[in-house]
């Protein structure tokens, strides 16, 4: 009997994405690189489920199903290449690869034109949920032709998270479309992190809140319409784990420095190119890269200080100004994301369905929250709505709180707590809401030294002045 699933990469994801294919149903092949994994897998995970274990790429073709069905997940980069290389020789028209990495997108466009011009199917599918996801149900993106969509749909919505309306997948749309759905999950993950990080660093160093009480106030927003989400749970909890070895929590003996492996500052490189403005989700990208110079702040913090500003005032009601600040910078950095998604679904011919991309991340991804209902109401409500800050969900919350939001991105300043994200949101949406920005200066300063013209407010035309000269 030929299985009807093949992996390669057997890394934590592809593990877990062979167990969750297998548990729902569909015979697995597995093939990874490095035989020893295969036999640890087979050994610790696979034994006695309907995985077979294979030690060439011949045979683990050979033990496949026609049209073969073959997900790769392996590093992303050339190893993506290496592997369709050394795939494509043993395959047959109509076979199909999935590349389930996280792939940039111009390199899966690449690879689909490659592979349908030789009749291959290809397929670059987005996978979110981390290693619990991949196992027990992530919110997947898949791109490329509907066709080839349509013939992994019978395992792809069996194996992704199920909610309220449905699983946590959809046909995302053409080419590298799965794949730049991913990249944009990506880059409003960064910003949602850096959001509660620097709700975190507020509630601690202004308020000086301890780590049980910053599990009970992140728990309690963890409870509300608003902030509901695994992120939000996530750090609640983080607050409760205690180092064993110094009997701290172990939250505050982790290095202050993050890791990116790239995702969040691709969103921010395409975005500039197509001409997209997504502040908060560029301030998160900053953050990580200001974090890693941590040598470099240590000298710096015994030269530099700054001001000696202490919060005064009703501790609570500022908790529940900081939650206002956190949701109101929140919308702003989906809005952002959005009108990411709705400028790259024009400029690439993606047609993307922007309520079913909030509905498929409801559930299965790391962004999962209940404020995503709202997200997909709005466009459903309103496909080419032109920002999310318009939208009847958002548009009565964000004028309601935003007293609030200033007085902490204020208060941050008196007393020098840098909130790069809060602040480069509320300046999003202070820029977005007003009818008249100073770059009218702007443009004089470049007619000036580069006879740039000027557009006019009071007449159509191209127009310049010859600034040289004193009338
Ligand atoms: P990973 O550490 O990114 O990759 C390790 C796997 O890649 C191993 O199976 C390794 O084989 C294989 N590999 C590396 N170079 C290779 C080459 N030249 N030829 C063949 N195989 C090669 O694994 P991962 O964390 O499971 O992630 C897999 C993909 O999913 C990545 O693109 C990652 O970005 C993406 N992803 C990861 C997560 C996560 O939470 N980890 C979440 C979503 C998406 P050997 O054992 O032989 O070295």
């Amino acid at each position: 009997m030929a299985q009807s699933f093949g992996v390669i990469g057997l890394a934590v994801m592809g593990e877990n994405l062979a167990l969750n294919v297998e548990r729902n149903g569909f015979p697995v092949a597995v093939y990874n690189r490095t035989a020893e994994k295969t036999d640890a897998f087979m050994a610790q995970r696979a034994g006695g489920k309907n995985v077979k274990a294979t030690y060439s790429l011949e045979e683990f073709v050979n033990a496949l199903e026609r049209p073969r069905r073959i997900l790769v997940m392996v590093k992303a980069g050339s190893p993506v290449d290496a592997v369709i290389s050394q795939l494509k020789p043993l395959l047959q028209e109509d076979d199909m690869i999935i590349d389930g990495g996280n792939s940039l997108y111009e390199d899966t466009e690449r690879r689909v034109k490659e592979l349908e011009s030789t009749g291959l199917s290809f397929i670059g599918m987005g996978v979110s949920g981390g290693e619990e996801g991949a196992l027990n149900g992530p919110s997947l993106m898949p791109g490329g032709t509907k066709a080839a969509y349509d013939s992994i749909e019978p395992i792809v919505t069996k194996i992704a998270a199920q909610v309220d309306d449905g699983p946590c997948v959809t046909y995302i749309g053409p080419g590298g479309s799965g794949h730049y759905v991913k990249m944009v999950h990506n880059g409003i993950e960064y910003g949602d992190m850096q959001l509660i990080a620097e709700a975190y660093d507020l509630l601690k160093n202004t308020l000086g809140l301890d780590h049980n009480q910053l599990h009970e106030v992140f728990s309690e927003w963890n409870t509300t319409d608003e902030l509901d989400s695994f992120l939000v749970e996530i750090t609640a909890d983080i607050f409760t784990k205690m180092d064993e070895e110094t009997g701290k929590p172990l939250v505050e003996v982790i290095l202050d420095a993050a890791g990116q492996k790239g995702t969040g500052r691709w969103t921010v490189v395409n975005a500039l190119q197509i001409g997209v403005t997504i502040p908060t989700i560029t301030a998160a990208v900053n953050a990580r890269i200001m974090s890693a110079q941590k040598q470099a702040r240590v000298a710096a913090s015994k030269q530099l200080s700054g001001p000696t500003a202490k919060f005064e005032g009703d501790t609570q009601a500022f908790i529940n100004k900081i939650r206002d600040a956190l949701y109101c910078s929140k919308i702003c950095s989906y809005a952002q994301g959005m009108e990411l998604l709705g400028v790259a679904s024009k400029e690439f011919n993606y047609n993307l369905n922007l309520s079913e991309t909030a509905r498929i991340w409801k559930g299965g991804c790391i962004i999962r929250a209940r404020f995503l209902n709202k997200i997909k109401h709005a466009f459903q409500e309103d496909p080419n709505l032109p920002n999310l800050l318009l939208a009847p969900e958002f548009k009565q919350t964000i004028l309601d709180r935003q007293t609030a939001w200033r007085e902490v991105v204020a208060l941050a300043a008196q007393v020098g707590v840098p909130v790069p994200a809060f602040s480069a949101s509320l300046d999003y949406f202070d820029s977005y809401r007003r009818d008249r920005l100073p770059q009218n200066l702007t443009q004089a300063q470049r007619d000036y030294f580069g006879a740039h013209t000027y557009e006019r407010v009071d007449k159509e035309g191209s127009f310049h002045t010859d600034w040289f000269h004193a009338d």
